[in-house]
C-alpha cells in the first residue's frame, strides 16, 4: 500500500505491506488449515524476540519457516499475506528457553530499525497482539476466562458471550519550538544517562489529539502551545501503543516542570544540540524511534548520536 501524503514518511515498524484480509478471519478453519500448509510462513514469537538473519551492516530479515507440529498447539495470529502467501504470527514461549542465550533471537527495539519492512511489520503486529492476549486473559464482564477467536483477533467470553478487541493506546509526541526556532528536550524520570527526548503522553478519553498535545505541554513543562501540526504515526508495541508525532509552536519561553515526571528540559539552537550531542552531555534515542526522527525534522538532517535505549 503507498504510504500517507506525511511529513515524516518511512519511519520504522510503519509499512504496510501486509495485506490482513480481515475477510477471511472469521472461518474457524483457517488457522488449523494454515498450520497444516508447508507453504505458510511462520513468524515465532518467544517472550519479545524473533529469529533474525542477515548481514551485520546490511537489512535484516526476520526468520519465516513452514509451520511445524507444535505450532498447532500455540497461540496463533493470522497476519495476512503477501504476494499470495499467507503468514501467520506464533507465540512460542515454550522455547524460551532453548533460544535462551541465542544471538539471532533479538527484541523489536534492537533489530526494528534494520529490518526489511515485511519482518518488521510481522514483528510489531505480532508482538502486539500478543502483548495483548498475554495480558486479556479473563472477560471484563464476568471474569471467565477468554479464548481468543478471529484467527487471533479478537477474545470471546464463552459464558456470556461478550467479545473483547486487542488495545491500542494513543500517545502524542511533539516537538515544542519557540519563537528562535530552538526545540525544547526533556529528561523523563527513568530516562538512562544523558538521554534527552521530545515530550510525550496518552491521549486521554473524550479529548482530540491537538487538545492532548496541548495539555502534555502544558502539564509537563508549563508551556502554552499554538499550531499544533501533524508529521506522522508509528506503531510503538512496548506494549500497544501508537505514537502519533507533532510539532507545535510555544508562545512563551519559560519553563515549569512536573516534578514527578520531568528531571530536566531546556532549549536547544541547532549548534547547541550539535555542541550537546558531540560532548555526550546529551543523548537522543535509536533511529527506530518516532522520537527522533522528529528531531531530526526540526534539526533538518539526520543526527550523529550514538544508538542507545533512552529508557
Ligand atoms: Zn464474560
Amino acid at each position: 500500500m503507498p504510504a500517507a501524503d506525511v511529513t515524516l514518511p518511512d519511519l520504522a515498524l510503519s509499512a504496510s505491506v501486509l495485506d490482513r484480509r480481515g475477510d477471511l478471519r472469521a472461518d474457524p478453519g483457517l488457522l488449523p488449515r494454515l498450520l497444516a500448509d508447508p507453504a505458510t510462513m511462520v513468524l515465532r514469537l518467544v517472550g519479545d524476540r524473533v529469529a533474525v538473519e542477515g548481514p551485520h551492516d546490511g537489512p535484516l530479515r526476520a526468520v519465516l519457516t513452514a509451520p511445524e507440529p507444535a505450532d498447532a498447539g500455540r497461540l496463533a495470529l493470522y497476519l495476512g499475506e503477501v504476494g499470495g502467501i499467507a503468514h501467520v504470527g506464533v507465540v512460542a514461549d515454550d522455547l524460551a528457553d532453548a533460544v535462551e542465550g541465542d544471538p539471532a533471537w533479538r527484541t523489536l527495539r534492537q533489530v526494528g530499525a534494520d529490518l526489511d519492512d515485511l519482518g518488521a511489520s510481522a514483528f510489531a503486529t505480532t508482538l502486539a497482539l500478543a502483548n495483548w492476549h498475554r495480558t486479556h486473559g479473563y472477560c471484563p464482564r464476568c471474569g471467565a476466562e477468554t479464548a481468543p477467536v478471529l484467527a487471533g483477533w479478537i477474545r470471546r467470553c464463552p459464558a456470556d458471550g461478550s467479545e473483547h478487541y486487542p488495545r491500542t493506546d494513543m500517545a502524542v509526541i511533539m516537538a515544542v519550538v519557540d519563537a528562535d526556532d530552538r526545540i525544547l528536550l526533556a529528561r523523563g524520570k527513568g530516562f538512562r544517562g544523558n538521554g534527552m527526548s521530545v515530550l510525550a503522553g496518552f491521549v486521554e478519553p473524550g479529548e482530540t489529539l491537538a487538545a492532548a498535545v496541548t495539555r502534555e505541554v502544558a502539564e509537563e513543562v508549563g508551556v502554552e502551545v499554538t499550531d499544533v501540526t501533524y508529521l506522522g504515526d508509528q506503531p510503538w508495541p512496548f506494549p500497544s501503543s501508537l505514537m502519533l508525532g507533532f510539532t507545535a509552536t510555544a508562545l512563551g519561553t519559560e519553563l515549569r516542570l512536573q516534578a514527578e515526571e520531568i528531571e530536566a528540559a531546556r532549549w536547544f539552537s541547532r549548534d547547541e544540540l550539535v555542541a550537546a550531542l558531540a560532548d555526550g552531555s546529551v543523548v537522543v534515542s535509536g533511529r527506530i524511534s518516532i522520537s527522533r526522527r522528529i528531531i531530526e525534522h526540526w534539526f533538518g538532517g539526520s543526527l550523529d548520536s550514538p544508538e542507545i535505549p533512552l529508557r
